[in-house]
């Protein structure tokens, strides 16, 4: 019999983290271990407050999950599209149980996830995410991640130029750029995005709001740089437009509903023929392992989540000189996860 368990938690951020739209120290969790004949999966949602969901929700949603029609765990497809029809929404509740259940499922069956999905186990080269602050601490941040070949950044405030520039002082290392969604006019953008090819910027995540469609498409037909949808792109049936919107896509286990959906929408988004940008939000490395294993289908890799926290509760893959090494364990890649140590989390008043 399927038992499903969980643990809210919060992960602590090593700085302050500034985007387009906020600032904050600490995301919170909801922690998940699913047993079935004496083997456990663990898994985990991420809730950063943009997308609405918090450890109240993801407890709700969990709590209503009912296994007991269920007797065998392989029958993945009929156990998660019962999960995604008890409410609409929960994408990270919803992946917190799909994790759990492939770690599960490929630990009875004693292989690596990535050969669940028939894929080869690709060491990544992750780019390392640089938050916003002032150019001084993002240039002394810049040094700190010199091991990475990519840096992320993070812009779409009223002094990008001049963030870009303080880290070209100390950095030649190619930039990713995410402006979530931090850019208001189209034709600024534009010109704004030729400047930043000059700069060794390699693509720009969502440059314009998401409801911003006619000015999305307007700016990918003319964008030198290739342009991702990351807010814009949730789930597989938002690939429909996506070709018209932008030429990528940035696939997320806490916005597909876990591994899963986002297989299926780096298939789908190949035969549109997109980009396919696999990232993660504040995550522990259970998650980060887990996504790692569909490195192999995506052309740019941002999994760096763990790398910014200061209490990881799990071991996952290692990172070398900016790669993550995929290790060859069962399951998502967990080491020894030692659940029963994992402190509860006591909410503060
Ligand atoms: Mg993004």
């Amino acid at each position: 019999m399927l038992k499903l368990e969980f643990k809210p938690y919060i992960l602590q951020k090593k700085y302050v983290f500034r985007i387009a739209g906020g600032a904050r120290t600490s995301t919170p969790l909801v922690l998940t271990k699913l047993s079935y004949d004496g083997v456990e999966g663990f898994g985990e949602a991420s809730m950063p407050p943009l997308y609405g969901e918090s450890i109240e929700t993801t407890i709700q949603f969990i709590s209503k999950i009912d296994l007991s029609a269920f007797t065998n765990p392989y029958e993945t497809e009929s156990i998660l599209e019962y999960v995604d029809q008890i409410a609409p929404g929960n994408q990270a509740a919803k992946a917190a149980f799909d994790i759990a259940l492939h770690d599960l499922i490929c630990k009875l069956l004693g292989i690596p996830l990535h050969h669940y999905f028939g894929l080869p186990a690709k060491n990544l080269v992750t780019s390392k995410t640089i938050g916003i602050d002032t150019p001084e601490v993002m240039a002394q941040r810049v040094q700190e991640a010199s091991d990475f070949q990519y840096l992320k950044i993070k812009l779409g405030t009223d002094n990008d130029r001049e963030l870009v520039e303080a880290i070209k002082l100390v950095s030649d290392q190619p930039l990713y750029v995410d402006a979530n969604q931090g850019w208001k006019d189209k034709e600024i953008a534009l010109d704004f995005i030729h400047w930043l090819k000059e700069q060794g910027v390699v693509f720009i995540e969502q440059p314009l709001p998401k409801a911003n469609k006619a000015d999305l498409a307007w700016l990918t037909a003319r964008s030198p740089l290739p342009i991702i949808g990351d807010e814009g792109i949730q789930r597989l049936t938002d690939l429909k437009d996506a070709a018209s919107l932008y030429h990528g896509i940035n696939i997320k286990l806490m916005k597909s509903t876990g591994l899963r959906e986002a297989f299926k929408m780096a298939n789908t988004a190949k035969a549109l023929g997109l980009k396919i940008m696999l990232g993660c939000m504040s995550e522990t490395s259970c998650a980060i392992a887990a996504a790692a294993h569909l490195g192999a289908l995506a052309d740019w890799i941002d999994l760096d989540g763990n790398l910014m926290i200061t209490n990881d509760p799990y071991h996952g893959h290692q990172v070398q000189n900016g790669k993550i090494m995929l290790n060859r364990f069962t399951g998502i890649g967990l080491l020894n996860p030692q659940w029963n140590q994992i402190p509860d989390y006591v909410e503060k008043i």
